[in-house]
């Protein structure tokens, strides 16, 4: 047990700090009435539940009945026992006492194997970030890497390592260390051999540490060197007991105050996007790991901020992964979607390049667009609006998409704008959209609302009627 702190200390501590800034910095708090209240971190929910009275200092979930003041949150959230609570709230609140002595001490017991694991992962990572920026083993790929933009700064704040040629290295370098068989075998660092010994996973490749939110790395993502057939450019470590990578978002431990600071996260399409975009100076920027985002991910994103930019490559499947993500969030109120298409198909590394830092964070920053817009825009994708037919085709499908803008000021907005682009009559396409607001059918559904369980028809598919 570690040594007690004084009474006066830790009422010094508590005092000095307001519970609503600590806890401001794990959960979103919007102020209603007397208290504030935010989505509790300790369950699932949808609707704030979680309550922070400034006035007593506590805080409170009607929920899931969790409540007490600034070091209990603490001691929950962070999982810490009690002097180790008061050490990170000084912390937190940048009050100035010495704990030193009090050392911290995890309160309840850790999964020692997954402990194991994050051992390994950090021993790994270690290794192929000296291996990268330290050996002659590692020059090509450092020169690799420096001509890809990544520098100094870059390859020691995201732990960028390189796995060689030399196939046994890791498991050469465990074996060494005497590390336990089954946990090696368990890792996803290595791929078993017909024989039953193990052989290295990344072989001639960059290595791109996944971290967790606590910024423990938990995977692997290997970027080839040498363009080979057969062979991904891109390879990610299978899924472990540290890894899931529904539940897992790219550069979401070093964005997570940024994303509070900026009120807003930008979702990329890749981790080279959010480096790119980080080294520009946007640092509130994560990725989804491989996958299209998940209800998962959205989970972790929504206790930071309801304010979610989504930045994809300007490219036909960026686009349609954009509205993939506008069709995921479409029944969510949880967050308001905005959407930045970067111009001429670039990515955000391409338009740094093109463009410079500043203003790839003033198109970032300014040029966004609300999913109703993007999604006029995408309909207009493959259309030639010179052509009678296509240009008739595209104003019913825009006008569809129109019937599901809630707002009547937004819908003038967009018809003005179809006019003026189509020249055509601004009369018409009132008229035209009226008719189909009238139809009972299609009244019932708009942009953020999924309000009674009968068929609707589907915004975002030809598929006209779901349930
Ligand atoms: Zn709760």
């Amino acid at each position: 047990m570690a040594g007690r702190i004084p009474e006066e200390v830790v009422e010094e501590v508590r005092t000095s700090v307001n519970i609503t800034d600590i806890v401001g910095q794990y959960v979103q708090l919007k102020k209603s009435g007397k208290n504030l209240f935010g989505l509790c971190p300790f369950h699932e929910e949808r609707t704030p539940s979680f309550s922070v009275t400034e006035d007593k200092q506590i805080f409170h979930c009607f929920s899931c009945g969790r409540g007490g003041n600034v070091f209990k949150f603490i001691m929950e959230i962070e999982n810490l026992d009690f002097p180790a609570a008061v050490t990170k709230v000084a912390e937190l609140g940048n009050v100035s006492v010495d704990l030193s002595t009090y050392q911290a001490k995890p309160q309840r017991p850790v999964d020692p194997k997954r402990e194991k694991l994050f051992a390994l992962y950090s021993d790994a990572t270690v290794l192929y970030h000296h291996i990268l920026v330290n050996t002659d083993t590692g020059e090509a790929a450092l020169a690799y890497a420096t001509q890809r933009n990544l520098n100094t700064t870059l390859l020691d704040t995201f732990q960028i390592g390189f796995a060689p040629q030399q196939r046994d290295l890791l498991i050469t370098f465990f074996k060494e260390k005497q590390t336990d068989f089954q946990l090696l075998r368990q890792s996803g660092l290595f791929i078993e051999n017909d024989d039953g010994t193990l052989r290295d996973r990344f072989v001639g490749r960059l290595m791109f540490p996944i971290r967790d939110e606590q910024g423990r790395v938990i995977a692997f993502s290997g970027r080839i060197l040498q363009v080979a057939e057969n062979q991904p450019k891109y390879l990610n470590s299978p899924e472990t007991d540290l890894f899931n990578k529904r539940d897992v978002l790219f550069n979401f431990d070093l964005a997570k105050s940024e994303i509070r600071k900026a009120k807003r996260v930008i979702l990329f399409e890749g981790f080279m996007d959010v480096i790119a975009a980080f080294q520009a100076g946007v640092k509130n920027g994560v990725a989804s790991m491989g996958t299209s985002l998940t209800n998962e991910q959205l989970y972790h994103l929504r206790r930071a901020t309801d304010q979610l930019v989504v930045c994809y490559d300007g490219d036909a499947p960026g686009m349609k992964a954009t509205n993939r993500v506008i069709e995921l969030l479409k029944d969510d109120q949880r967050f308001n979607l905005s959407i930045v298409t970067l111009p001429e198909h670039l990515d955000p590394d391409e338009y740094v390049k093109k463009y410079g830092s500043e203003q790839f964070q003033n198109e970032v920053t300014n040029s966004l667009e609300t999913a109703p817009a993007f999604r006029l825009h995408f309909l207009k994708q493959n259309r030639n609006l010179d052509n009678e037919q296509d240009k008739i085709a595209y104003i019913n499908d825009a006008l569809q998409e129109l019937v599901l803008v809630p707002s009547a000021v937004e819908r003038d907005v967009y018809l003005n704008q179809l006019s003026e682009e189509l020249h055509v009559s601004y009369t018409a396409l009132v008229q035209q959209l009226q008719q189909l607001l009238k139809k009972p059918r299609l009244s019932m559904i708009v942009y953020g609302h999924s309000n009674n369980q009968k068929k609707k028809w589907c915004p975002f598919t030809s598929n006209r009627c779901i349930s």
